[in-house]
C-alpha cells in the first residue's frame, strides 16, 4: 500500500510501505476512505514533536471501512464504516474507565501518526478497535463526520466544556483557525450571550462571523483587552478560550477575563508563558489545560445525525489520498490558500473527485 511517511524534519513522501497486519487480537485493519491533515502534522514536520520517529506514517483523523478484525474484536465487523479518531482507548486503565481517554496509560491516547503508524494511508492498523472506533450512522457521509476525529471534540471538550460556557456568557475565543472556529461552532450549543473572536488575520475573522461569532477583534491593530472591557461594562469575558498556542495569546486570555471567570487553554505550547499570579491570585480565575479525550464524539454524532451540527463547512479543499503531498502544501500555506481543512479521499483513478482536486489546486 502507499502512505505519507515522515522522514525527519522537513521530509515526507507518499510512498510504498508494507501493508499493515493484525499484531494484537484487539486490532482491526481499516481501509481509509477519507482522511485529513492537522496543524499538529505541520508541527511534526517542523521537528517540534521529537517522539515521532522517522519512518512513521502520519495522520490521526479518518473515516474508513473495516477489512479485517483480530480474534478478540467483538463489536465491529468487516464491512463496518467507522470513524477513527485521534485518540485510542485501551478501555481498561483507570483513565479510560473515567472516560479520560486522552490520558490512557494502557497504550492508547494520541498514538496515531505519533507513536504508531497513522491514518494518511491506504490502510491502517487500529489498536484496541472495540473501545476506540465509532460506527458511522447510516446515511451520514464521510465528510459529515470526519472532523469529529479531532477539531470538533477538541474545541468542545478542552475549550467549551473545560471553560464551562453557560447561557448568556460572553465567550472570547483567541485564534480563529480550525480549532477556534470549532470552538465558535460548539460554544453555540450552550447559548452564550456573545462570542468574541480575536485573531491577527482578517480573513479568519470573516470566517469567524460566518461560524457564528458576534464581534471580531483584530489584535494586530486593536487593543483586544480594552475592546472586551468596553463590551462587558469593564468586567471582562466570562470565558476565554486560547486556541493559538503561543505565550502572547495565553497571557491575553488571562488579561481579558473577568474576576471569577474561566480561561480554557486549548493551544499546544512549545514555549514557556508567563502566569501573572501577582495579578491573578485575588481574582478567582480558573485556568484549565488538556488534551482531547474524544468522549463527546457519540453525542456530537447524534447532533450531526439530527441535523443540528454541520461540520462540512470546514472542508475547503479536496484531494485524492495519493495527492496528500500537494494537500500538505495547500494546507501549510493557509494564509494564502484560505484552507481550513483539506479532505483526502481514496478514489479510483479517473473519478470525478480528481477533477475537483485540480479545481481546488488551481483556485
Ligand atoms: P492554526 O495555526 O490553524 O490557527 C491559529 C490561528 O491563530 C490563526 O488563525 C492565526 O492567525 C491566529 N493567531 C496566531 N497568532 C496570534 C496572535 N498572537 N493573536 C491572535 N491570533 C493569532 O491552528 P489550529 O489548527 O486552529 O489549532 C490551534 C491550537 O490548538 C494549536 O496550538 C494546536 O496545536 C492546538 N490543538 C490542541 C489540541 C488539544 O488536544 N489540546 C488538539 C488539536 C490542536
Ligand atoms: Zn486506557
Amino acid at each position: 500500500m502507499k502512505a505519507l511517511v515522515y522522514h525527519g524534519p522537513g521530509e515526507k513522501a507518499w510512498e510504498l510501505v508494507p501493508d499493515p497486519t493484525i499484531i494484537e487480537p484487539t486490532d482491526a485493519i481499516v481501509r481509509i476512505d477519507s482522511s485529513t491533515i492537522c496543524g499538529s502534522d505541520l508541527h511534526i514536520l517542523k521537528g517540534d514533536v521529537p517522539a515521532v520517529m522517522p519512518g512513521t506514517v502520519l495522520g490521526h483523523e479518518a473515516v474508513g471501512t473495516v477489512v479485517e478484525v483480530g480474534a478478540a474484536v467483538t463489536t465491529i465487523a468487516v464491512g463496518d464504516r467507522v470513524l477513527v479518531s485521534c485518540i485510542t482507548s485501551c478501555g481498561r486503565c483507570r483513565f479510560c474507565k473515567e472516560a479520560r481517554y486522552g490520558l490512557c496509560t494502557g497504550g492508547g491516547g494520541w498514538i496515531f501518526g505519533h507513536l504508531v503508524d497513522g491514518l494518511q494511508a491506504d490502510f491502517a492498523r487500529v489498536p484496541f478497535a472495540d473501545t476506540s472506533v465509532y460506527k458511522v450512522p447510516d446515511g451520514l457521509s464521510d465528510e459529515q463526520v470526519l472532523f469529529l476525529a479531532d477539531i470538533l471534540p477538541t474545541a468542545y471538550e478542552v475549550g467549551v466544556l473545560n471553560g464551562r460556557v453557560e447561557p448568556g456568557d460572553t465567550v472570547a475565543i483567541v485564534g480563529a483557525g480550525p480549532i477556534g472556529l470549532a470552538a465558535i461552532m460548539t460554544a453555540q450549543l450552550h447559548t452564550p450571550g456573545r462570542i468574541v473572536a480575536i485573531d491577527l488575520d482578517d480573513a479568519r475573522l470573516e470566517k469567524a462571523l460566518e461560524f457564528g461569532a458576534d464581534v471580531t477583534i483584530n489584535n494586530g491593530n486593536e487593543d483586544a483587552v480594552a475592546k472586551v472591557m468596553e463590551l462587558t461594562g469593564g468586567l471582562g469575558a466570562d470565558v476565554a478560550i486560547e486556541a493559538v498556542g503561543v505565550p502572547d495569546t495565553f497571557e491575553l486570555c488571562t488579561e481579558l477575563i473577568r474576576p471569577g471567570g474561566r480561561v480554557a487553554n486549548v493551544g499546544v505550547h512549545g514555549k514557556c508563558a508567563t502566569l501573572h499570579l501577582e495579578k491573578l491570585w485575588i481574582r478567582g480565575v480558573m485556568i484549565t489545560t488538556g488534551l482531547v479525550d474524544t468522549s463527546t464524539v457519540p453525542m456530537l454524532l447524534r447532533l450531526i445525525e439530527g441535523g443540528r451540527l454541520d461540520p462540512t463547512v470546514f472542508a475547503t479543499h479536496h484531494f485524492a489520498l495519493a495527492d496528500t503531498e500537494r494537500a500538505y502544501d495547500i494546507f501549510g500555506a493557509a494564509a494564502e490558500t484560505k484552507a481550513l481543512k483539506v479532505v483526502l479521499q481514496a478514489v479510483p483513478v479517473g473519478h470525478e473527485l480528481i477533477e475537483q482536486h485540480e479545481l481546488a489546486f488551481n483556485a
